[in-house]
């Protein structure tokens, strides 16, 4: 656990431990500032040797993972929830308006289309979400010294796809490439077994071509089944299996890219115009997922999910135990 630090000024440092607080505390050469996070100020001038944080921030539409890395060690995670409410409150207050208007002014003329929208406009849910994600950042900017910020934006990396060499891509487990060609492999079939068309359960990269018959690992090889459909397959080829259609698809590179949501370029946006453009850097799902499995070793959660985005590739670090979890 850490105690975080402000100067005499109210600038962060870097956080300390528990026991040299209590003898500053005890001293009266810092005073208290907030109990959760627990943070001091010092009552003396220091000098500054602040090295930045590194933060990862995992943006969801439900909950943010954040964290934070200094010295190679982990010093700040927190799960915020965001509000879900937001449609459903303005639904009612257009119902009110509406009826107090019926009620009260019964000849106002109609002016349901003299609004406009400002460039960027998002509908206030996202709106609100993404506001509650850079809020959050910016309160852990309140106490810690931010480098970089790290925000995952999707999946995998779109640009990267348009790339031919992505047909060339071998499937190799636990490698990054690997890593990535999943995500890609599972945005092409839709997260769908090929061939009962399951969706939302445990799906398998399958061999159209089965290995044991020459088949490859590559791109134009793989599609997704559930286990019972790969079972059933076995041995044979996708065409000899009654499905010689799955084999065209799977040879048509995925075009489309799916696109960045607009909750996410938004949050990226808004914490470029406080961090500044260059600190703030973007990664991808199967980046996270890679580190957080391959190296780290940790289970799904929004704040393993951050220390992984913050971590460097083939850094290790240790999350903390204690998570701060609120509600915005
Ligand atoms: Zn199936």
């Amino acid at each position: 656990m850490k105690v975080f630090v402000l100067s005499q000024e109210g600038k962060p440092l870097m956080p300390t431990t528990p026991r040299r607080a209590r003898v500053w505390l005890k001293a009266k050469r810092a005073r208290l500032v907030r109990q959760e996070p627990f943070t001091i100020r010092l009552r003396f001038a220091t000098k500054a040797h602040v090295q930045a944080t590194k933060v990862g921030v995992d943006t969801g539409s439900k909950d943010v993972g954040i964290a934070a890395i200094a010295n190679g060690e982990v010093v700040f995670q927190a799960e915020v929830h965001l509000r879900d409410d937001i449609t459903e409150k303005l639904t009612q207050r257009r119902q009110f308006r509406r009826n107090r208007r019926a009620r009260k002014t019964r000849y106002r003329e109609a002016r349901y289309d003299n609004r406009r929208r400002p460039d960027g406009w998002l509908p206030p849910s996202l709106h609100s979400k993404a506001e509650a994600t850079v809020k959050a950042v910016r309160f852990m900017a309140s106490f810690l010294p931010v480098g970089r910020v790290t925000v995952e934006v999707g999946r995998f990396d779109t640009q990267r796809m348009q790339n031919p060499d992505i047909a060339h891509l071998e499937y190799q487990q636990g490698e990054l490439q690997g890593y990535f060609l999943r995500e890609y492999v599972l945005a092409k079939w839709q997260r769908t077994c090929a061939y009962c068309e399951a969706r939302e359960v445990p799906l398998e990269l399958e061999h159209i071509v089965p290995r044991s018959r020459g088949g490859s690992n590559r791109a134009s090889n793989l599609t997704l089944a559930c286990h019972a459909c790969n079972r059933r397959k076995g041995q044979q080829t996708a065409a000899e299996f009654g499905f010689p259609d799955v084999q065209a698809k799977a040879r048509v590179p995925l075009k489309d890219a799916a696109h960045v949501s607009s909750l996410k370029s938004r949050v990226v946006q808004d914490l470029q115009a406080v961090f500044g453009e260059s600190q703030v850097s973007i990664t991808y799902g199967y980046e996270t997922t890679y580190k957080r499995l391959q190296v780290l070793d940790l289970p799904k959660s929004h704040t393993n999910d951050a220390v992984a985005i913050a971590c460097e590739i083939s850094e290790v670090v240790k999350p903390l135990k204690m998570v701060i979890r609120s509600a915005v």
